[in-house]
């Protein structure tokens, strides 16, 4: 089973797909998580992807689709994967769908979390204030020009699975634990199909 969570930054992405990961076995990628541990390693091309995922802005389509490219050829992705924070442009999307046909693979489900905007600027500045400004994207003007970009940029990703009958809408607003019992719903009946 194949998976992408989807939503705004802030809508809980990344707490799902870590507990889908643990119940189900699923690889949860995270692009995010990968571009910071490349930031850490303080390589040059870490300097470079620092400057522009501080600006809020996204990384080019060509970097990160080699890196998901190469993550989920990996073993551990046999069993499945579940995709954070990717594909956030339709050229990804279309990049995905491609090398996934070489694989003989698909998408079996979108799992999109519906956040109000409010909401998402509340949680993201509050994880601000608790890691101690951990990253350096979470502050409000930068926060600002996410939202923007995910608007512009990565929300028209949702009609490119919409026809396909595998995209879900989730309320995100609720507990992690509600979030999580609808997800689990959701997967549990489609496993046991
Ligand atoms: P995230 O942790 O998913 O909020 O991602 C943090 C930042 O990493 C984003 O604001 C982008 O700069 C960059 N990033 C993560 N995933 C992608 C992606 N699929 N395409 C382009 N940039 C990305």
């Amino acid at each position: 089973m194949n998976l992408i969570i989807f939503g705004p930054p802030g809508a809980g992405k990344g707490t799902q797909a870590a507990l889908i990961q643990e119940k189900y076995g699923l690889k949860q990628l995270s692009t995010g998580d990968m571009l910071r541990a490349e930031v850490s390693s303080g390589s040059d091309l870490g300097q470079h992807l620092k400057t522009t995922m501080d600006k809020g802005e996204l990384v080019s389509d060509d970097t990160i689709i080699e890196i998901i490219a190469g993550c989920i050829a990996r073993p551990d992705c046999e069993k499945g994967f579940i995709l954070d924070g990717f594909p956030r442009t339709v050229a990804q999307a279309e990049a995905l769908d491609n090398m996934l046909s070489h694989m003989k693979r698909q998408i079996d489900h979108v799992l999109v979390l519906e956040v109000d905007e409010d909401a998402l600027v509340d949680r993201i500045l509050g994880r601000a204030a608790e890691t101690g400004g951990a990253r350096s994207d979470d502050n409000a003007e930068t926060l600002k020009k996410r939202l923007r970009v995910y608007h512009n940029q990565t929300a028209p990703v949702l009609p490119y699975y919409a026809g396909r009958g595998v995209m879900r809408g989730i309320d995100g607003m609720r507990s992690i634990d509600e979030v999580q019992t609808e997800i689990d719903a959701l997967l549990g009946n489609a496993r046991a199909a």
